[in-house]
C-alpha cells in the first residue's frame, strides 16, 4: 500500500467514526456483514407470535411461579406455582424432541439452596434445559446457549400465594428459549445449542449462578450466552418496537488482576468476550431481517437492575442481556391493582407477542450462526518486537476453518469497520499501525459462517 492509500484508509476509518456518531440507535453505516444463509434465514420464518402468546398464556396461568412457591405433588396437579410451571417447560421441550425424533436431550438441574436474604428456609431450585447435540465430534464441544428466567414476583419477593402473573418478566424470556427450541431443533448444526430456562432470578440470580457454576467446574466451552429478561415490548405509550436493547460487560468480571493491567495499558476497555458477542448480535442483525434492530449499550445493566447473564460473566463465559428498548415500571414487580386509575401488575395484554417474536427471530438467528460456524481462533497475537507502522498477528489454524478474517475498527468506534480476508494463511500483516486502530481475527467456514472475533494479546 503507498503512503497515500494509507492516508486514504485512515480518513475513511475517522469518516466512518463520525457517521456512526451521528447513526444513534441500531446499526452503524459503515460496519461489516455477513453472508446469509439461507437455510437460517428460511427457519427464522417459522418462529410464530401466536405460539409465544400461547406460551406466556400458559406461564401467566400458573398464577405464581415465585421460586418460594409450592412445587409439592398437589400444586402441580391443580397447575399452581413453580413446580407445575417447571413440569410443563419440560413437557412442551419433550414434546419438540418428539416432532425431531428425539434430536433434544431434556434435562433438569436441581439444588437446595441454603437459606439466604430472599429465600426463607432451605428450597429447592430447578432450572429446566434442552440440548440440541451438535453433529461434528469435534465441533459439538462447543456450546451456545439461551435463556430465560420462569419464575416471576409481585411486590413482595415472599409472598408465597399472591398472584405473581410475569408475563413480560421474564415469561417473555421464557418463550423465546421455548420457541428458539421449537425451530431450530429441525435444523442441525456441528456446534451444540442449549436452551435453557432458569428459576431463582428474583430471589438473587440463584439458577444462573448454579447452573454457570456447574458449566465451569465441567469444562464446558461455551462460547456464548444470550439471556432474555423483559424482551416483551411493553406498550407504553413511548415504546420503540424497533429497537432491542443488547446490554454487555465492558471490563470483565473476571479478569485477573494482570487482565485489568493489560486491558488499562492498551485500550482494551470494550473488548471483553461480551462484548463480541453484542457486536456479532449486531452483525446477526445486519445479515438477518428479524424485525427489530439491537442497540448495543456498552454497560452490564441498567441502573440498579441484574440478570442472569451476570452469573455467567463471573464464571468468564461472554454473555449479553436483551431487553425492550422502554421499561415500565408500574409493569414489573408489582401486585396486580388499579390506583388512581394507573393499573399495576405484570399482565400479558401488556405484552407485544410481535415484537417477543422479533427478538426470539434474532436470538435464533445468532445462536444458529454460531452453531454453524467454526469456533473463533485461538492463541491471536499481535507482534510487538520492534517498533514499526505495520502490524503483523498470528493465530492457530483452527478446525472447520475455510479462511480467516482480520476485522478492525477506530479505537474510538463501537463496530468492527473493516475486513481483509487472507485465505488459510495464520499469519497477516496489515498496512496500518497497530497504535490507531484495534484489530480482531476471525474464522470463516466455506459456506461463510463467521466466528467470534479474537482481539489479539501482545506478543513480544
Ligand atoms: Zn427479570
Amino acid at each position: 500500500m503507498t503512503r497515500r492509500n494509507h492516508a486514504r484508509t485512515l480518513g475513511a476509518v475517522a469518516l466512518s467514526a463520525l457517521m456512526m456518531y451521528m447513526t444513534q440507535k441500531g446499526a452503524a453505516q459503515d460496519a461489516t456483514k455477513m453472508v446469509q444463509d439461507n437455510q437460517i434465514a428460511a427457519v427464522l420464518q417459522q418462529v410464530s407470535a401466536q405460539r409465544i402468546q400461547e406460551d406466556i398464556a400458559k406461564l401467566v396461568n400458573f398464577g405464581t411461579r415465585l421460586t418460594l412457591s409450592a412445587q409439592d405433588a398437589d400444586s402441580i396437579a391443580k397447575g399452581r406455582g413453580i413446580g407445575a410451571a417447571r413440569e410443563w417447560i419440560k413437557s412442551e421441550f419433550e414434546r419438540y424432541s418428539k416432532d425431531c425424533g428425539g434430536c433434544l436431550e431434556v434435562k433438569t438441574d436441581s439444588f437446595t439452596e441454603r437459606p439466604v436474604e430472599r429465600i426463607p428456609t432451605a428450597t429447592e431450585i430447578t432450572n429446566v434445559y434442552a440440548v440440541l447435540k451438535g453433529t461434528d465430534p469435534v465441533q459439538s464441544k462447543r456450546i451456545v446457549l439461551v435463556t430465560g428466567h420462569y419464575d416471576s414476583r409481585n411486590s413482595d419477593t415472599l409472598d408465597v400465594k399472591g398472584d405473581a402473573p410475569g408475563g413480560n418478566d421474564d415469561g417473555s424470556g421464557t418463550a423465546v428459549s421455548l420457541e428458539c427450541a421449537r425451530v431450530l431443533s429441525k435444523m442441525k448444526f456441528p456446534g451444540t445449542v442449549i436452551f435453557l430456562t432458569v428459576a431463582g432470578e428474583e430471589q438473587g440470580l440463584n439458577g444462573s449462578r448454579h447452573f454457570a457454576k456447574m458449566a465451569k467446574e465441567q469444562g464446558w466451552e461455551l462460547e456464548a450466552v444470550l439471556n432474555n429478561d423483559i424482551v416483551g415490548g411493553d406498550k407504553s405509550a413511548e415504546q420503540d418496537h424497533s429497537v432491542i436493547r443488547v446490554f454487555s460487560e465492558g471490563l470483565p468480571a473476571a479478569a485477573s488482576e494482570q487482565e485489568v493491567k493489560r486491558i488499562r495499558g492498551l485500550g482494551g476497555e470494550s473488548d471483553s468476550g461480551s462484548r463480541q458477542l453484542a457486536r456479532y448480535v449486531a452483525e446477526v442483525g445486519r445479515t438477518y431481517d428479524a424485525g427489530v434492530k439491537p442497540m448495543m449499550v456498552f454497560r452490564l445493566d441498567r441502573y440498579l437492575r441484574g440478570g442472569d447473564h451476570y452469573s455467567f460473566n463471573q464464571q468468564g463465559f461472554a454473555a449479553v442481556r436483551f431487553t425492550e428498548y422502554r421499561e415500565d415500571f408500574h409493569h414489573q414487580h408489582q401486585n396486580v391493582r388499579t390506583e388512581s386509575g394507573v393499573e399495576y401488575g405484570d399482565l400479558p395484554k401488556f405484552v407485544d407477542y410481535d415484537y417477543v417474536a422479533h427478538v426470539a427471530r434474532l436470538n435464533a438467528a445468532t445462536l444458529a450462526s454460531l452453531a454453524a460456524a467454526p469456533g473463533p481462533p485461538a492463541n491471536v497475537h499481535i507482534l510487538t518486537k520492534d517498533l514499526e507502522n505495520d502490524s503483523t498477528l498470528t493465530w492457530d489454524a483452527a478446525p472447520g476453518a475455510a479462511s480467516y478474517e482480520v476485522v478492525w475498527r477506530a479505537t474510538t468506534s463501537p463496530e468492527w469497520e473493516h475486513e481483509q480476508n487472507f485465505g488459510n494463511e495464520t499469519r497477516a500483516t496489515v498496512k496500518l499501525s497497530k497504535d490507531n486502530v484495534i484489530f480482531g481475527v476471525r474464522v470463516v467456514d466455506a459456506a461463510g459462517h463467521r466466528s467470534l472475533v479474537v482481539v489479539p494479546t501482545p506478543e513480544r
